[in-house]
């Protein structure tokens, strides 16, 4: 079985090859915690936890990091005043730090629900701020840097002076950007308009602030990820992913940086998933066309017209290639959720299915699993592996019809594959079996208050508790072993 990578980098598909035989370094940039995170954020994390499943689920063993962008994040306004915590800490009256902490800890919420795989390193920026000031001392120190009134500026001329090329990630020419750019964050203190900060001066009103070698200040954004990227998986790694919107100036810079600092090229294979759209706009905070992910599993919205799952968001956004737009829509919410419950119906179908060894089945369980695993490794095709999986589901209902027959050894084939690819590579959840689990958790609490009350000779709660319950259809019956309960 043969990876196939789309690699932005060569812009061609290449067959992987991975450093370590059998091991994957990956990258992914996370979330700059300064706000809520929208739908379309979740989409780009998504891909990649789709990535990582399928990584694991090919048996390789993946280092993954994705970052916290927890400092130096400037503004979109240029603002050298500002980066956008400094600017959210004025709006909400917070410390710097709560402002992170708050954003973090939604930002993990968001992504528990919709049911992704932590990854194995969570570093933040404002952890790493040594490394980077030893970055930024080893480009001042290569001549790939220079101080400028007490920040730090990466010198792309000088780069591209030295046979490297700036702009080979995002196939920009280096003429035509310095045409193009104007100096905003450097207000003249730059070399030319497209040098990049890796270490910004802070202003006396700057809240975040370290020491360093050329005064107090903070560091820019794009040296954190080359900080800790070369950390934890070292100067040359396999994979790093983000968004497509990430491939510039961020992510070029990443390269400059990490070739600059290393003599080699930091990533083998550059991964971008594509953006999340909404009214056929992407979705983004600035623009207002966004949805956040609570106000479509809760319903509060005026634009889907009923709440929907996590699960059934999730099965939709892997309905298209993480490398297509997708455009979220009422429909395309609708139809998802209408395939997941037939997907999830011929699941337990499958349960009570008699196999037969005397027919001869017409349906190819090798050919079939073949295709599943085929459109995984091109290129993590989760649409064509999801296309495949309702051949599956068609062959399932002709089996409850009695118009199809499947071998003993071929059905625990067909449950084990089936269940691993909704489930481990996929990532979506049996909604049902949930619901049933939160509702036992939730009468077992119920039945405890009512032993409290009972101890406590509240017998008129510990009878309300019972008697409305009863009334919902659910029966408290008290034993010697305890209560248990049944639903009528
Ligand atoms: P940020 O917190 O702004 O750095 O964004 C976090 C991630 O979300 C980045 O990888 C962005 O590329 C990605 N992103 C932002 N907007 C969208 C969108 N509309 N669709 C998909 N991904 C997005
Ligand atoms: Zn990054």
């Amino acid at each position: 079985m043969q990876l196939k990578i789309y690699n932005s980098l060569t812009a061609e598909k290449e067959i992987f090859k991975p450093i370590l035989d059998g091991n994957v370094g990956m990258y992914v940039c996370g979330p700059t915690v300064y706000s809520n995170v929208h739908l379309g954020n979740v989409r780009t994390f998504l891909s990649f936890d789709f990535i990582y499943r399928s990584l694991t689920h090919l048996g390789y063993k993946v280092r993954y990091v994705r970052n916290i962008t927890d400092a130096g994040h400037l503004t979109d306004d240029g603002d050298v005043n500002n980066d956008r915590f400094v600017k959210q800490t004025r709006l909400e009256k917070l410390e710097p730090m709560e402002i992170v902490q708050k954003y973090t800890v939604d930002f993990h919420k968001v992504l528990d629900m919709f049911n992704l795989l932590p990854p194995n390193i969570e570093p933040t920026a404002t952890g790493h701020i040594v490394e980077q000031i030893e970055l930024t001392q080893k480009l001042i120190d290569t001549g790939f840097a220079y101080e400028s009134n007490g920040s730090v500026y990466f010198d792309v001329l000088e780069y591209n002076a030295r046979g490297l090329n700036y702009g080979e990630l995002s196939k920009r020419n280096i003429e035509e950007l310095f045409a193009n750019t104007r100096d905003l964050d450097g207000q003249g203190e730059k070399k030319n308009p497209q040098d990049f900060a890796l270490w910004k001066k802070a202003s006396p009103a700057h809240i975040m602030r370290w020491n360093s070698p050329w005064g107090e200040g903070f560091p820019g954004w794009h040296l954190e990820c080359t900080a800790m990227s070369t950390k934890y998986l070292g100067e040359t790694f396999d994979i790093h992913g983000g968004g497509m919107d990430l491939k510039f100036p961020h992510h070029e810079c990443e390269i400059a940086q990490g070739k600059a600092c290393n003599g080699t090229s930091p990533v083998n294979y550059w991964m971008h998933a594509n953006m999340l759209t909404m009214n056929s706009q992407r979705m983004s905070k600035s623009t207002g066309n966004y949805i956040l992910p609570m106000q479509l599993v809760s319903g509060e919205n005026d634009f889907f017209e009923k709440s929907f799952h996590p699960t059934i968001v999730r099965f939709c956004f892997l309905q298209a290639h993480y490398r297509s737009v997708l455009d979220i829509s009422n429909d395309a919410m609708l139809a998802s959720e209408k395939g997941f419950t037939r997907l999830m119906e011929a699941l337990k179908i499958l349960n009570s299915i008699t196999p037969n060894d005397e027919k001869q089945s017409g349906f190819s369980l090798e050919d079939w699993k073949t295709k599943c695993y085929d459109a995984i490794t091109d290129d993590f095709n989760s649409p064509v592996l999801i296309a495949h999986l309702f051949e599956a589901v068609k062959f399932i209902f002709a089996l409850k019809d009695e118009k199809e027959t499947i071998s003993a050894k071929d059905l625990e084939d067909l449950k084990a594959t089936l269940n691993a690819f909704v489930f481990d590579v996929l990532g979506l959840q049996n909604i049902e079996e949930n619901n049933n689990e939160k509702l036992d958790q939730t009468l077992q609490v119920l039945i405890e208050l009512r032993n409290q009350a009972r101890k406590s000779k509240n017998f008129d709660l510990s009878d309300q508790i019972r008697d409305k319950l009863l009334a919902e259809g659910i029966e408290l019956k008290d034993g010697r072993e305890g209560t248990t309960y049944v639903l009528n």
